[in-house]
């Protein structure tokens, strides 16, 4: 990848110890997960100093670090052939030869950003290209400042595709990540509720996430999410052609996107949906994925993995054999028979509906129980955002029971009125879940990541 002397150049770096000749092979900053050849990062940032964790790297096969704390690095025992490059700060440093990195990458890289949506859709193009190309895609969740710099350092010579997502919770952190990945293809999912503590209002974020535009290659292409009118009226800051996807809903007129779903239905199984890419034939797909907003996120998967020529029949293919990701309405049966959907991921007011609204269309012959529980990160409106969840829910007239769980829950079970049950805290709960384990019953799981809301599976399953 780069000799410590052109890291040196790159970052304005000092050699304290070892040679300026080491060849480096790879980089990363937790030292659990140094290779041999590696460049270790001691990063400061952290609840640990990075610097206390020279040993281990070395130990791991490191051959190299970045530090910022002479003193430390240097007392810190190390072998004496071991590089280390003194720099001011460690963190800046690894996202510059990030940037240095991917602008020596001449594959076609795809960046997602929207407020929900980004893994589901790089898992799903990933998942489209995987048959035919050697893909690199973001590892977990890793969007931020740290995960997207890595991510573009892992990319190795022979990859012939990456996908990656971009994430923010604030005004220029997508304009700084997309400087740095600089998008062959940008995909704008959606802008919505989720991260509004940070936001005075939606088209704020909508601005924001934006900035991912003015990065994107003139040759590639951005695809934008036609159905969030947020999203739609960002076409104008593209300087280069921005593409739209649109899923049709039934009785709607047809309307013109490049590529749109229609005759969208739900099974136990997941979903079936017919596309049409820029008015061509249309052709029939299944995934085992549920809900509208996973149509919607595969709608820009399949434009993108088509345009680097990908056959229909591999489309068709692939979208069929896509996995779940854990906790993203994924669905688990109790020896007792309870049917359980866990979508305990992460939630948001639009995405807590949208996956109530896909539950309540499957499993006709059971009795449904939605467990619902606070949605965080929402700010001084949260409770507002909370009445409002449980008022739609009231409004949609079908039949289930609501069990709302937790601080901010509470106004989610006032918003829906009576008949909604309402518990503190989950231990709190518990001994009411207990009259669900049946064969009668199928289970909704959704909250914030930090409500844990899995943690239930023990009782219910
Ligand atoms: P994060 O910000 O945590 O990285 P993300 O944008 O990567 O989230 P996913 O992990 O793909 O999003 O999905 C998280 C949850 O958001 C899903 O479980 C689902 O409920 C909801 N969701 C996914 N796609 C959409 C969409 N297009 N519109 C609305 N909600 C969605
Ligand atoms: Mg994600």
């Amino acid at each position: 990848m780069f000799t410590v002397k052109e890291i040196m150049e790159i970052t304005a770096g000092e050699l304290l110890a070892g040679d300026q000749n080491t060849v480096i092979t790879s980089v990363h900053f937790d030292s659990r997960q140094i290779k041999e050849g590696a460049l270790f990062v001691a990063l400061t940032s952290g609840a640990r100093d990075g610097h206390d964790f020279l040993v281990n790297a070395a130990a791991g096969g490191a051959v190299a670090a970045f530090v910022s704390d002479r003193a430390k690095a240097l007392s810190a025992g190390l072998p004496s052939t071991f590089a280390l490059i003194c720099v001011k700060d460690t963190e800046k440093a690894f996202q510059q030869i990030a940037r240095i990195y991917r602008n020596r990458l001449t594959i076609p890289i795809a960046a997602i950003t929207g407020s929900n949506g980004k893994t589901t859709t790089k898992d799903i193009l990933a998942h489209l290209l995987s048959g035919q190309k050697k893909v690199y895609k973001t590892y977990k969740n890793f969007n931020n400042h740290l995960g997207v710099p890595l991510s573009l350092l892992q990319i190795t010579p022979d990859t012939e595709a990456a996908v990656l997502e971009l994430g923010m919770n604030h005004a220029g952190e997508i304009d700084f990540l997309a400087g740095i990945v600089r998008p062959t293809y940008s995909v704008i999912t959606n802008v919505n509720d989720a991260h509004m503590e940070f936001f005075e209002s939606k088209e704020m974020i909508a601005k924001a996430k934006g900035e991912i535009l003015g990065h994107t290659d003139p040759d590639g292409f951005a695809c934008l999410n036609q159905d969030n009118e947020l999203v739609a009226n960002l076409a104008h800051l593209n300087p280069g052609k921005t593409y739209f996807y649109h899923v049709q809903r039934a009785g709607e007129k047809s309307c013109t996107a490049d590529i749109t779903a229609s005759n969208l239905s739900f099974d136990e199984n997941g979903s079936r949906f017919v596309v049409t890419m820029n008015g061509g034939e249309p052709f029939e797909c299944f995934m085992p994925l549920f809900g509208e907003h996973n149509i919607s996120n595969a709608l820009p998967a399949i434009f993108i993995a088509m345009h680097l020529g990908i056959s229909r029949d591999e489309i068709i293919k692939q979208l069929a054999t896509l996995t779940i990701s854990a906790m993203r309405f994924e669905r688990l049966e109790g020896a007792n028979g309870l049917l359980v959907i866990n979508d305990a991921y992460n939630a948001s007011p639009s995405s807590m509906v949208a996956s109530v609204e896909t539950f309540l269309s499957i499993y006709p012959d059971r009795k449904k129980v939605l467990i619902l529980g606070d949605m965080f990160e929402l700010g001084a409106q949260s409770e507002a955002y909370h009445h409002e969840v449980g008022k739609k829910l009231k409004e949609l007239d079908k039949e289930f029971e609501l069990v709302a769980i937790g601080k901010d829950a509470k106004h989610l079970a006032k918003g829906y009125g009576p008949e909604a049950r309402y518990f503190v805290d989950k231990d709190e709960a518990a001994a009411y879940l207990e009259r669900f384990k049946s064969n009668n019953y199928a289970v909704l799981l959704k909250a914030s990541r930090g409500m844990h809301l899995e943690t239930l599976l023990d009782i219910l399953c």
